[in-house]
């Protein structure tokens, strides 16, 4: 973690201070319905982030109460993710291996006369609630006797009742101010397979209930969570104290992580992936942390960025590009700086011997030494970008047009003599001379060249794949807490998201492997592709480009 104070590092020193505390547990709780995304990878950092920082330790623990939701695929993806971000959980649980000592604690509420049985309908519950302006009212099955409530909820628990027939709730207050302690759900039906206790169960207890005994259970110290939480905290409170658990978790809320340009909720994700906006979870331009290092983004990139995103209570959006900016910072000194050519024009440089290829010194990283040089092939034929050539060009134009000499990088001047096209008028092929004078590295200053563009010896070259992206999401706000709009996030899901280029890489490059980090000139940053990459055909995949308007 970063140094600088922040509200919640304060209440654990206090906490430590004033002995309420011997050590720090923190927990990272994901409920395994879909792939972990940036705004989890905020939450890992801070929960693990304070226990290393204290000496405590951290549990990764999945929250899995709803079996219609959850699947053992996400376990595992999110085990990986953690692990690939670079934490080590002290211990592993799932909030499923609490079910027994769960209904225990609701029994103990009911022989309290603090929960009970009742037959309203969901509807009629939400109905029965009332309203922040007005008070809710008492369902007619609130003062049934502990009797009846005990037989009920065995009665629930053994499968006599269908779905949705009973509910069990704790009893509370209907006029509560705070709407979340106007007799809230805690066990409701569901006759459905978990993936962890399979039939076992047909009764599954509600989240909020949940989550303050999944903490004590495991003596969690600090229970971090995001703000939308906070009016949960006293029903949080209320659980821990009535059902006597040893051990008082403290809940502390921080602001949830928000990027322009991005939705971050699992359940939209999982919409883009269901419905074919994307190619899967791991889809390079999703949010997600699978998607994030297919892109090619680095841990240590999303680490320093969600550390300098700070911690406050607000949850305003981050600008995308602080994201980029970071990526960019973490591999500028440990990428290569080869080229590619990936809109191809070829250019025959008629003075240079036919089928003589020669081998030029090119430094693979002129911020960094020490990654040393290595040899390009250069000959009669070259690919370069079709950019990079204008037969009319405007002002200030300083690449290749007719009669106009460019510097080839690492390599010679040429000169622009003759325009190829087809018979549909696109030009196909220049025809250029070059003057041996001019080598790279020779200390040449007999003339200067306002330009300098990159190419692709043809020979040697190697076909390559690049795929560019936009954001998936044009949304300058970020997602809004709230924001429940299925048709306004969809309406909003760029068409034009990704761009795919046929080109060529320098023949040293064939053997990439999948994941490896390059900055090609003038291109930006690419990782290459995983999934998509074969012995044949590399396929890269852009990360950043290489502008940037943002500053720190
Ligand atoms: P989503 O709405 O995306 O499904 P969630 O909060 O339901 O998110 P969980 O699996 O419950 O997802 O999240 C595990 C932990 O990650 C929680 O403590 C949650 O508060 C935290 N978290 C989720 N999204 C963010 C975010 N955008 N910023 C910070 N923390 C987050
Ligand atoms: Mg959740
Ligand atoms: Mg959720």
């Amino acid at each position: 973690m970063d140094n600088t104070s922040n509200f919640i590092r304060d209440i654990i020193i206090k906490d430590l201070e004033s002995g309420k505390h011997k050590t720090v547990v923190t927990r990272f709780p994901p409920e395994p319905n879909g792939y972990l995304h940036i705004g989890h990878a905020k939450s890992i950092v801070l929960n693990f982030g304070f226990a290393d920082e204290f000496g405590g330790t951290t549990n990764l623990r999945f929250d899995d109460t709803n079996p219609l939701k959850e699947d053992i695929e996400y376990v595992h993806s999110i085990k990986e993710d953690v692990q690939w971000l670079g934490f080590e959980w002290d211990n592993l649980h799932f909030a499923s291996d609490y079910f027994e000592e769960m209904y225990n604690r609701a029994v103990l509420l009911i022989k309290k006369g603090l929960a009970y049985v009742d037959d309203l309908s969901a509807d009629e519950i939400r109905e029965y609630r009332g309203t922040l302006t007005e008070p809710g009212k008492n369902s007619p099955y609130r003062d049934r006797s502990i009797e009846e409530n005990l037989d009920l909820f065995a009665r629930m628990r053994a499968g006599e009742f269908e779905d949705g027939a009973k509910v069990l709730r704790a009893k509370i207050d209907m006029s509560s101010p705070n709407i979340n302690l106007r007799d809230p759900v805690l066990y409701r039906i569901a006759h459905a397979e978990h993936h962890n206790t399979g039939n076992e169960w047909c009764i599954y207890p509600m989240y909020a209930f949940a989550h303050p005994l999944e903490d004590a259970i495991e003596g969690v110290t600090h229970s971090i969570c995001t703000v939308e939480f906070e009016d949960q905290r006293p029903f949080y409170n209320w659980v821990v104290e009535q059902c006597e658990m040893e051990a008082t978790p403290q809940q502390i809320e921080f602001g949830r992580l928000n990027i322009t340009n991005t939705v971050m909720s699992k359940r939209k994700l999982k919409q883009l992936v269901d419905e074919g906006f994307v190619d899967g979870w791991d889809d390079p331009r999703m949010p997600t942390i699978s998607g994030m290092r297919r892109r090619g983004y680095t841990p240590e990139a999303i680490r320093t960025f969600v550390r300098e995103t700070g911690v406050s209570k607000s949850s305003g959006a981050v600008d995308e590009q602080m994201l980029e900016h970071f990526v960019r910072e973490d591999l500028k000194l440990k990428a290569p700086r080869p080229m590619a050519v990936m809109n191809p024009l070829k250019v025959v440089i008629t003075n240079y011997p036919e089928g003589e290829v020669e081998w030029l010194d090119a430094e693979n990283n002129p911020e960094n030494e020490e990654m040393g040089i290595r040899q390009i092939p250069f000959s009669r034929e070259i690919y370069i970008e079709q950019d990079d050539f204008m037969e009319d060009p405007p002002k200030k134009y300083f690449r290749l047009f007719p009669g106009n000499e460019v510097r080839l990088k690492h390599a010679y001047f040429i000169k622009c003599e003759e325009v190829i096209k087809d018979e549909d008028e696109n030009v196909v092929e220049l025809r250029c001379t070059y003057d041996p004078e001019t080598k790279s590295g020779t200390g040449f200053t007999g003339r200067k060249v306002k330009g300098t563009i990159h190419w692709v010896e043809a020979s040697n070259a190697v076909p390559a794949e690049f795929r560019l992206y936009e954001p998936l999401i044009l949304d300058d706000d970020g997602e809004e807490d709230g924001e429940d709009d299925e048709k306004t996030f969809l309406d909003k899901v760029n068409p034009n998201s990704l761009e795919v280029l046929q080109g060529f890489i320098e023949p040293n490059m064939k053997d990439v492997q999948p994941q490896d980090k390059f900055q090609f000139f003038r291109h930006g940053y690419f990782n290459v592709d995983p999934t998509l990459t074969t012995p044949e055909k590399p396929v890269f995949n852009r990360i950043v480009s290489l502008k940037s308007s943002f500053r720190l």
